[in-house]
């Protein structure tokens, strides 16, 4: 049976998660679905006092909960409940929101707005929210009526008691640009706190690692090229430790009297961003930070993204597929000496 245990074994768990065992590499990982999309976890050396199936279910269970917080596709979630309110008075939320929140509106200032989760009401009128739409460009009054409820400014956070206050009953709070990075973040957390020091966290592309892979050697990360299809990698990265996360308008857009439209919204015209086949690619500590810092930095577009990241050192990498190849553009912190291909 050393056969049997040196290959991968798959035991699917309640129907949802996927776990894999490869014994002789040290490696077990799990996968499922979560928040429209796929995650992968990988953990090298699990501690010998921790069961798999009881680590899955405690990984969904943390996935489920996320979700319950943050999501704008769960009528019942928290943020749902927050943005159905039309109070204009404080109101009580959970301290794990007001942790997302004020993040976000953190890198909303440094961004200067290119990030804002009150562009929510935008992105549902542009169809790229949780309801189905027709796909369509909305009409100039539209656009103006939904302006006016988007601004970060307009959006007051108290920490204790932890609360929110909107300034506009109506406005609604899209957290689809930073949750993911959180999710990973709580899942990386919670991996720590039971001494697993090598492990890898995805959640549809926004990653943490920590430590080695199964050969004893730096997590590969891979980048796509931003065009549609079929994902490809464009570079390899290696990493030991952080975050990485990658906005881009390549996967999720729609066509309209050819035009391209794309699911990043720009708050301050209304409109997607430019369609450009693009992305770009932000390091730092925490998956939250990187994942909303994708995004503001794919709205500034590559000039503007460039000179902040190298403002506030922010490790970016633009990538561009033309039809000439890929261009790739990226601030002096991004460690291109880690690139491998
Ligand atoms: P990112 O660049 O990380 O984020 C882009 C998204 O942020 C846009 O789609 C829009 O929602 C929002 N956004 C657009 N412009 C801006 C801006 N200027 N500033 C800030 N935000 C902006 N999808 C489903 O189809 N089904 C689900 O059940 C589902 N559940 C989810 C649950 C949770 C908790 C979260 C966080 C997301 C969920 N999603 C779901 C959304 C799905 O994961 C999104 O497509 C995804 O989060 C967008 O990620 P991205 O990496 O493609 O783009």
């Amino acid at each position: 049976m050393n056969f049997i245990s040196t290959l991968a074994i798959l035991v699917l768990l309640n129907g949802l998660i996927g776990c894999t065992q490869d014994s002789k590499n040290h490696l077990i990982q799990f996968n499922g679905s979560t928040m429209g999309t796929r995650y992968t976890i990988k953990i090298i050396d699990l501690p010998s006092n921790l069961n798999p199936d009881t680590l899955a279910k405690e990984i969904t269970q943390q996935l489920k909960s996320i979700n319950h917080l943050l999501s704008t596709y769960q009528a019942d979630s928290e943020l749902s409940q927050f943005n159905q309110n039309p109070s204009t008075d404080w109101i009580s939320v959970s301290s794990p929101l007001v942790t997302v929140i004020q993040k976000a509106q953190e890198i909303s200032a440094l961004t200067q707005g290119a990030f804002d989760i009150t562009v929510g009401v935008l992105v549902n009128l542009w169809g790229f929210g949780p309801h189905l739409y027709q796909p369509s460009i909305p009409t100039p009054a539209q656009i103006q009526a939904a302006k006016q409820k988007v601004n970060f400014e307009l959006l007051d956070i108290r920490d204790s008691p932890p609360a929110l206050k909107k300034e506009q009953g109506d406005m609604y709070l899209d957290l689809s640009g930073i949750g993911k990075g959180y999710g990973v973040d709580q899942i990386a957390e919670l991996l720590a706190s039971k001494n697993i020091h090598n492990y890898l966290v995805d959640i549809g592309g926004e990653e943490r690692i920590k430590g080695h892979n199964s050969k004893d050697q730096p997590w590969k990360i891979a980048i796509q090229q931003p065009r549609a299809g079929i994902p490809k990698a464009a570079y390899t990265l290696e990493r030991t430790s952080g975050a990485i996360a990658t906005s881009g308008d390549y996967q999720n857009y729609f066509d309209y009297k050819d035009n391209r439209y794309g699911h990043i919204i720009n708050p301050k015209t209304g409109w997607p961003t430019p369609y450009q086949s693009a992305s770009v690619t932000v390091l730092s500590t925490t998956a939250m930070e990187a994942d909303a810092l994708a995004t503001g930095l794919y709205v500034l577009g590559i000039d503007k993204a460039i000179a902040l990241a190298e403002q506030s050192q922010i490790p970016a990498l633009f990538i561009i597929q033309s039809e000439q190849g890929i261009q790739k553009q990226a601030s002096s912190y991004f460690p291109y000496n880690k690139i491998l291909k």
